[in-house]
């Protein structure tokens, strides 16, 4: 079946596009619009065109499977270039998503309609790349130039209330789309065909100062990759050039970026975190209908992933040791809530709904009907266990029960419960409600269904759910453990903590990691190394650094004083005393300090990453060297367009 159909209803031609799952730009639909519009222009009876999708989606991308080969006529460009040329106007009739080329062929049309739901964006500057349709030239020429701006180099796609308020699209739909377009083109078929955006000006144009300061804001944003500089380059040929200069230069730095490094590493990730949950052994296993979910403990994470679960749509009841601890528990998730409102992403109206669907106990006997139940108590493999015997107890034989340990065996904690196969891992990263990155950790017994449910919750959530083995620290923390060892030999070596954050973060992390360890606090750490002194293997080099400033009572960023110190407004200032603590360890322990070049730094962070991965791999913790990127970007700051240490240091 033909991927563009063209029918003809009174004097309205309806370009149907059916190419699924997201009626990508391929070579068979962009020779179908073309030959749809040679139609129209013939047809004497036709005087106003509708372009519209079947399925979920309107256009939402290039086809991926055309990545790589060399471009076939009629290209992208070129297809926009003949919607603008027609000669009878062509709405775009928008619903789902509008993304990338799809919103550039919207753009190629004479007017722009979308369903209330639908999203509009260029989010190319994800895949290392910039719009290479026009996008950079026409989008700012219809909306204010620092909407285009920040659309492109974000890469986030707006609301269609957003668009309409920016002009983006000229009306929202409520109602069955195709007869609201119809109904759009009867308003719009006597008037004077509109100025196609590549002849128009530009919207608000940005003053030479103003272009200044949206260059280094960009830049800093960007951490080093290249794409959304790139982009407010090509924004600005298109403005300070002509239209035509500017299409010619985006066209050439998006074949440019194409080819980058940076791209391939984008795109390395994208399709890893798209297969990574792709598990052989649960493909065809139904997971349990989740409706209430319970979490266990109402603290930092607790509470977290209660407004996760809120969010998503779930019945919500948290389990705290008393009245006081349920209602810290409810403020916290409260205040979550009440932020999302702030953000925009809630109405008044929804968080009213969520907080009617939230309840907090101190009695399992609420949760007999849960459908999952997260454990987020204190990190004490008793306090697991006695938690896990009442849910045992209370739960339904088939609620999945879930730790949220960090470190904890979990095949342990499921061994003393009734039912083992349906324990499972589920750990959640800080703050719970917005970090992505899921690890969902396979307990020996677990069972298929118990996976699949747990998998099926992540995406629910909105997660990037990435599945381990059990292990001490699972894959990221594992992983931390292991290189933060290495920073901490460099300290004793030459380096100072700063000098190995200023590293990593010009690397590309958001932040290094002792000033993560500050923030993070360093008593909790400090105490694990208490518990576990005992194990330790007197031959293996310890670094007592970390424990010297427990000690002094720095115990991080919360108060004021860690590997850094802190003025009143939090900001981070080495701290000399420190320094002086570090270089005296040297030489307590007879180490002749050296010195360390960013790049030593970083070889030895990268190289402790792939050696403790690759044995993580090799144990069958992660399924595959893809799993470690995903955790490592998602969870750890690992910068995006390296692809993840695994990817980085291939062979
Ligand atoms: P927290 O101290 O902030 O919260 C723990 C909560 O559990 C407290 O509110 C406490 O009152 C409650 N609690 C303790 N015993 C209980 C019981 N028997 N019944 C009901 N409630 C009980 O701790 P947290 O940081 O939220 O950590 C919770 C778990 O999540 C730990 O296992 C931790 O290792 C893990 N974790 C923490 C982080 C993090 O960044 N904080 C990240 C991932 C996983």
């Amino acid at each position: 079946m033909s991927t563009v159909t063209l029918t003809r209803e009174g004097h309205i031609g309806v370009i149907m596009i059916n190419n699924p799952p997201i009626n990508a730009t391929s070579h068979s639909v962009r020779e179908g619009i073309v030959d749809a519009l040679d139609q129209i222009d013939a047809d004497p009876v036709i005087n106003v065109a509708i372009l519209i999708c079947a399925g979920k989606t309107f256009i939402a991308g290039a086809d991926v499977s055309e990545f790589g080969q060399p471009p076939k006529a009629p290209i992208l460009p070129n297809v926009i270039k003949c919607l603008e040329a027609s000669t009878k106007p062509v709405i775009a009739a928008i619903h789902g998503h509008a993304l990338g080329g799809g919103l550039e062929v919207a753009l190629g049309c004479h007017y722009r309609i979308a369903d209330k739901s639908a999203k509009l964006g260029l989010p190319e500057v994800n895949l290392g790349l910039i719009p290479g349709a026009g996008g950079t030239v026409r989008l700012p020429r219809l909306v204010p130039v620092h909407d285009a701006i920040s659309m492109i180099t974000s890469g986030k796609p707006v609301s269609s209330t957003k668009a309409n308020e920016i002009g983006l699209i000229d009306a929202i739909c409520h109602g069955a789309l195709l007869d609201a377009a119809k109904d759009f083109a009867q308003t719009i078929q006597k008037l004077d065909l509109p100025v196609p955006l590549i002849a128009r000006e530009p919207v608000k144009a940005p003053s030479a100062d103003e272009w200044d300061s949206i260059t280094t804001t960009t830049i800093k944003k960007a951490r080093g990759q290249v794409a959304p500089v790139v982009a407010i380059d090509a924004i600005r040929t298109g403005i300070d050039e002509d239209a035509q200069t500017g299409l010619t230069f985006e066209r050439q730095k998006f074949v440019e970026l194409r080819d980058s490094d940076q791209s391939k590493a984008l795109r390395h990730i994208f399709f890893a975190e798209r297969s990574v949950g792709k598990l052989p052994e649960i493909d065809g296993v139904a997971p349990n209908t989740i409706r209430e979910v319970g979490v266990i403990g109402g603290g930092i994470m607790g509470a977290g992933i209660a407004t996760a679960s809120l969010l998503a749509g779930f019945n919500v009841t948290i389990i705290e040791r008393n009245d006081e601890a349920c209602a810290n528990g409810r403020a916290t998730v409260e205040k979550h809530l009440s932020g999302s409102v702030k953000r925009g992403l809630i109405t008044q109206d929804r968080f009213d709904q969520l907080l009617a669907a939230f309840s907090t106990s101190t009695d399992y006997a609420a949760l007999r009907n849960a459908d999952l139940v997260v454990e987020a108590v204190f990190e004490d493999m008793n306090v697991k266990h006695d938690v896990f015997g009442k849910l045992s107890l209370h739960c339904k034989a088939d609620a999945v029960l879930a730790s949220n340990t960090s470190y904890l065996d979990i095949n342990e904690i499921a061994a003393k419960c009734v039912n083992p196969g349906r324990v499972i891992g589920l750990h959640f990263f800080s703050p719970a409600h917005i970090m992505k990155l899921l690890e969902v950790v396979h307990t020996d017994k677990a069972n298929a269904k118990s996976l699949a449910t747990a998998f099926a919750f992540g995406r629910a959530l909105g997660k990037i759910a990435v599945p381990c083995g059990v292990c001490d620290g699972f894959i990221g923390n594992r992983i931390m453990s292991a290189y933060r060892k290495h920073c901490e030999y460099m300290l004793e070596d030459g380096a100072l903590p700063h000098q190995i954050d200023d590293a990593m973060v010009e690397f590309g992390f958001p932040m290094g990691l002792f000033a993560m360890q500050d923030m993070a606090g360093l008593e909790i750490s400090w105490a694990t190394r208490k518990r576990l002194a005992p194990f330790r293997d007197p031959a293996e080099r310890y670094v007592a650094l970390g424990d010297y400033l427990c000690e002094m009572g720095r115990f991080g960023k919360k108060n004021g004083l860690g590997w850094y110190r802190y003025d009143e407004t939090g900001k981070a200032q080495p701290a000399p005393e420190v320094d002086t603590l570090v270089i005296a360890e040297s030489e307590k322990k007879g180490i002749t300090r050296r010195s360390f070049s960013h790049d030593e730094i970083i070889h030895t962070i990268l190289t402790a990453m792939r050696n403790e991965g690759d044995k993580i791999v090799a144990e069958g913790v992660a399924r595959s060297p893809d799993a470690i990127d995903v955790v490592m970007v998602n969870g750890y700051g690992f910068p995006r367009h390296k692809g993840g240490p695994m990817y980085l240091t291939r062979n």
